[in-house]
């Protein structure tokens, strides 16, 4: 039905920066090794993603733009032991659902693509066209059909600072994938393939690379490793704090704490540290299947890891003052 399906995507899709997300992580899971995000006015009046990884067929394509028709869950133990970041086969189909969306993508070993262009969850058209391998979708005019909507939304500059968070968020989850936004014609970021340090290096300045201290440590229930900056680099916002937990970006207050409290009387009480910092947990003691778009995770053992982290980043500070 036509008006759950728009409940449903604006759950899903609360702002561009939601359906960026989605459609980057979809090129993630599709094995693309380049990703290109091009917006106009902050995501309001389109959103284009494209990749190089593995496509679709056509029959594929179509199905994508049906609610719960992921390809990436066969069975309910699969829930369990997440490996890719799609597991709801909803994103698609929410935003088909509020947007004006077409869809280019070409299996590798095909000859020629598939274009579907689909508005308000009705296909308009679809047909074999000449493509790039690998997949591009364009989402414009986002809310078009639910004015209350769109007219919620933030200014361009506003949602565009939602869309470059999202864009670097998972930047920095994958600096092995080459990365490109622009918004409104003008370059932002071109983020080559690269290792951790680098990436971050690449993404928030030169002065970077001599601001970095490594953070390592591994017990069996956690373990974490990334970079804290040097507390003198410490920032005049919270915009640097970034923490992963596989792989997924997540806030979490108390673990905030956790590394606030390791710099004590290091950092005015005005400033904040920066971080990026990942940690791996066995998939069974965290709580992943919560909303899509949220970005609270709960840990089984937080207290434990609360500990661990504070004394790991401790010893960076430590080793590094040496
Ligand atoms: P989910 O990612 O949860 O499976 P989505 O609605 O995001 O659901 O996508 C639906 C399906 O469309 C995916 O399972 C995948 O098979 C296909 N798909 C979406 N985006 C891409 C892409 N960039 N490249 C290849 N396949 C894609
Ligand atoms: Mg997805």
């Amino acid at each position: 039905n036509h008006i759950a399906n728009q409940i449903a995507a604006g759950e899903v899709v609360q702002r561009p920066a939601s359906a960026v997300k989605e459609l980057i992580e979809n090129s993630i899971d599709a094995g693309a090794t380049a990703i290109d995000l091009i917006v106009k006015d902050g995501g309001k009046t389109l959103i284009q993603v494209i990749d190089n990884g593995c496509g679709m067929s056509e029959n594929d394509a179509r199905m994508s733009f049906e609610r719960h028709a992921t390809s990436k869950i066969a069975t309910a133990d699969d829930l369990f032991h997440l490996q890719t970041k799609g597991f709801r086969g909803e994103a698609l189909a929410s935003v088909a659902a509020i947007a004006h969306v077409e869809l280019k993508t070409k299996l590798h070993a095909e000859e020629l693509g598939t274009q579907i262009c689909v508005e308000g969850s009705k296909i308009k058209s679809q047909e074999p066209v000449q493509a790039n391998n690998g997949t591009s979708i364009s989402v414009k005019n986002l809310f078009y059909n639910i004015p209350a909507r769109r007219n919620f939304l933030g200014s361009n500059i506003t949602e565009y600072k939602h869309v470059l968070n999202e864009f670097l968020r998972v930047a920095l989850v994958h600096p092995e994938v080459h990365f490109t936004f622009h918004n409104n014609g003008d370059e932002i970021y071109n983020l080559p393939p690269a290792g951790l340090r680098q990436r971050i290096v690449h993404a928030f300045g030169k002065n970077y690379n001599s601001r970095l201290v490594p953070v390592q440590e591994t017990t069996d229930i956690f373990s974490v490793t990334g970079f804290i900056v040097k507390p003198e680099f410490a920032r005049s916002s919270r915009d640097q704090m970034y923490l992963f937990v596989n792989n997924r970006f997540f806030k979490d207050k108390y673990l905030n704490h956790a590394i606030q409290s390791a710099f004590e009387g290091m950092i005015s009480s005005k400033k904040y540290p920066a971080y990026f910092l990942y940690f791996t947990v066995p998939t069974t003691s965290i709580d992943v299947n919560v909303h899509p778009t949220k970005t609270e995770i709960k840990f089984e053992n937080n207290k434990e890891i609360y500990a661990i982290l504070r004394s790991a980043v401790k010893q960076a500070i430590g080793q590094y003052n040496i």
